[in-house]
């Protein structure tokens, strides 16, 4: 997986969302945010997400959608429950996934992180060919982009947003990253002193029982809709 100069994954869909702007002078993503989405709330595979990301979504088409329809949202990657990646926004410009948010002390997480969405909710276990894709492609981030910390849209909204959910597994996902890259990425060694450094920094938040505590106060949310 290889991203070009404005930092778009070469071979995958790209669909352009308007719902991003430059990030502000000297700010390069250096956090990368996981969420969760699906739309309507808790249905998988319909266009729903695409059609939020790129405004066109139809208020009438679920009982939902007119509260989110008017939203100017993004991110900059979806990763759909067979895997697939799709890009709304290059990695160079900010995309609209965090809102009000801060991390380490420093607000406005959008200037300076990469919003990746899972399609699912905080209610379902997320599938093999995501955890996969999530992993293959914070490789490629961590290749190319100064991330030091990997958290969720709970972690840097808390009180406001539960996503990723319950049903992320922050031990499973550090552990697929610890692992040497199958095959065709190992050969970028470069990335190896990033992945080093990843793992003293990124996770520290998720160590299980952090994060098993958290979902026990957390209550139950409803629809992913009010998501940002
Ligand atoms: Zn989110």
């Amino acid at each position: 997986m290889r991203l070009d100069p404005e930092g778009r994954v070469e071979g995958v869909r790209y669909v352009p969302s308007p719902n991003c702007d430059e990030r502000p002078g000297g700010c390069t993503a250096e956090l990368l945010v996981i969420h969760n989405i699906s739309l309507p709330p808790g249905e998988f595979g319909g266009r729903g997400i695409e059609e939020l990301f790129t405004n066109r979504l139809d208020a009438a088409a679920h009982p939902d959608y007119p509260a989110i329809a008017e939203l100017k949202v993004s991110a900059h990657f979806l990763i759909r429950r067979d895997g697939e990646l799709v890009q709304f926004v290059p990695c160079g410009k900010r995309a609209w996934h965090a809102g009000e948010s801060s991390w380490r002390g420093r607000a406005r997480c959008n200037d300076f992180s990469i919003g990746v969405e899972l399609e699912g909710t905080d209610r379902a276990p997320f599938t093999d060919a995501q955890y996969e894709r999530l992993a293959e492609l914070t490789r490629a981030l961590q290749a190319r982009y100064p991330i030091r910390d990997i958290a969720g849209h709970s972690d840097v909204a808390p009180g406001r947003k539960t996503d990723p959910g319950p049903h992320f597994d922050w031990t499973r996902y550090r552990a697929m990253l610890d692992q040497p890259p199958p095959r065709r990425t190992r050969r970028k060694t470069r990335a190896q002193p990033q992945r080093k450094q990843s793992r003293a920094g990124p996770f520290t938040t998720h160590d299980s029982r952090l994060t098993a505590a958290r979902t026990a106060k957390t209550p139950r949310r409803q629809a992913r809709a009010r998501r940002k």
